[in-house]
């Protein structure tokens, strides 16, 4: 009832709604600023216009070099490349020096040019604004009921049953923005911090257009998921009782941050494919990395927390990566140890700002992988997309006589298979360690769908064997591959692609 705005779920080419726009007073707007993701070419010019070569933000700078990152099979789509790289069909944002070439208006020159400014996912979903062509999705799903339908959907955002595919649906595939603007609005983080709806609004969209549509597991649904299931252990009352504003609002942009612009494809590929996002980061958290400063990129891109002292906007970027950095799931076993060492000597003292810092480093781990701890029906559907994008690699590794990762194989792996050792080895021990810091409800409804979930995948495995089916070479091996495979990672439901899958288990 107190509630002053109403939830802008609307596709992204409506017009910004006043009653979003006019709650903040201070918001100059003109008329033709366009935030929804088709923004007016000209002001898009302007806007990365603006961030110079001699600019000291080196980060802004790295994201306006580099762009996104594009991995593609070298059938489709062949955006513009980097030729340099054998296996992949990378495109750019080509922000390089043609930049401060020429700036003369009309005509289709500074139309190609603006194009070329845009990330290849942004470029994609103006032009087909532009042309006015639906997107997947068919028109009816604008109707005034989708609408109303998703506002009763975030009534109850904080279940943890929430079905983020309807919510997706009933959004027109805005999932991740309208879920994050309506928690930071709940939490009345907007008002607190004093943020620009305009750029708020601007910078969700941004990121959620930042993450690549095609992915089958890493794309803006993996991240709304994330970000719902963060605000579901903000919730919790260890949690709620203790945490502060700023690392509340810390929490839910890592979320919704924390896999931006993945590629699809995991960290030793980069490496093995010398990806330049694998020198660039020496070989170490090279995809976290990489979300994180494209995060920076877009905050400073947007001017979000431009407001704010330097020094406090800085130390939230810091955050934010260190944040971001902690999803690395080869770094699991010292998460894991330093957590269950706290939990032994019970000296987390959330008082503490490092000590919050790190718990929320833990709820933010969990809420990546935390696919097996869903109900079947949504579990089951995580587990498939995740899985047909650890395929996907292995076919692009075979078409280029690469060795095949662990688990990308899809004529050796089976879904079920892959997710009864992600969840033995890998979800498991941090879910335990989770309910014994949050022994809650929550925690318990978490452990019992993952139970529930394993045994319904034996089954199915059980089903397909006694059905005849010949049992695969290497497939009974599939439990310990998962558990011991390279830092390939990404292994199963959780979905932190790139990832290595830790040596030990809960025994340990
Ligand atoms: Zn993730």
């Amino acid at each position: 009832m107190e509630v002053c705005y109403q939830l802008p779920v609307l596709p992204l080419d409506r017009p910004v709604p006043k009653h979003v726009l006019s709650r903040r007073g201070a918001i100059s707007f003109s008329s033709s600023s366009s935030l929804f993701g088709a923004p007016d070419p000209r002001q898009l010019s302007q806007r990365r216009g603006a961030i110079s070569y001699d600019s000291s933000d080196q980060t802004a700078l790295y994201i306006r070099m580099l762009g996104d990152v594009r991995v593609r099979s070298q059938v489709g789509f062949e955006p513009e490349r980097r030729s340099s790289h054998q296996y992949l069909c990378i495109d750019f944002r080509t922000l390089h020096a043609r930049l401060g070439c020429g700036t003369a208006e009309g005509g289709s020159a500074p139309e190609r040019r603006v194009h070329r400014l845009l990330s290849f996912q942004r470029y994609l979903h103006s032009s087909r604004l532009l042309r006015g062509l639906p997107q997947q999705i068919p028109l009816h799903i604008l109707d005034e009921d989708y609408t109303g339908q998703a506002r009763c959907m975030l009534e109850k955002v904080g279940n943890w049953n929430f079905d983020i595919f309807l919510f997706n649906k009933l959004t027109n595939g805005n999932s991740l923005i309208n879920l994050t603007f309506h928690l930071l609005n709940q939490y009345g983080l907007i008002e607190l911090f004093q943020l620009d709806m305009v750029k708020l609004w601007r910078f969700l969209v941004m990121v959620q257009e930042d993450y690549h549509n095609d992915n089958p597991y890493h794309n803006a649904v993996h991240a709304a998921d994330v970000t719902q299931a963060m605000y579901c252990f903000l919730q919790e009352p260890m949690l709620s009782k203790s945490l502060t504003s700023c690392d509340i609002l810390l929490g839910l942009l890592a979320a919704a941050t924390h896999d931006l612009d993945h590629p699809g494809v995991n960290q030793p590929f980069l490496i093995k494919t010398n990806h330049y996002l694998a020198t660039l980061y020496r070989n170490t958290s090279v995809l976290e990395n990489h979300h994180w400063k494209s995060a920076v990129g877009l905050l400073r891109e947007t001017g979000l927390f431009s407001h704010l002292p330097p020094e406090d906007s800085r130390n939230m970027e810091a955050d934010l990566g260190s944040l971001i950095l902690a999803t690395d799931i080869s770094r699991q076993n010292d998460y894991l140890s330093r957590f269950r060492r706290h939990l032994d000597q019970d000296d987390l003292c959330l008082s503490n700002a490092s000590h919050r810092h790190f718990v929320l480093q833990m709820a933010l781990k969990c809420a990546d992988i935390c696919n097996p701890c869903r109900p079947w029906e949504l579990s089951k559907q995580w587990s498939e997309k995740v899985t047909e994008e650890f395929f996907q690699q292995g076919d692009i590794e075979k078409k280029h006589k690469l060795e095949i990762s662990p688990v990308c194989d899809r004529a050796s792996n089976t879904v079920g298979n892959i997710q009864i050792g992600f969840m033995t080895y890998v979800a498991e021990p941090l879910f335990v360690e989770w309910a014994r810091f949050s022994d809650t409800r929550l925690s318990q409804t978490m452990l019992g769908h993952m139970g529930l979930n394993k045994a319904s995948w034996g089954s199915l495995q059980q089903e397909q064997s006694s059905a005849g089916e010949e049992t695969r070479p290497g497939a009974a091996n599939v439990d310990d591959t998962a558990a011991r495979r390279d830092g390939t990672g990404h292994v199963a439901t959780g979905g932190n692609g790139s990832k290595e899958i830790p040596q030990g288990s809960r025994g340990c």
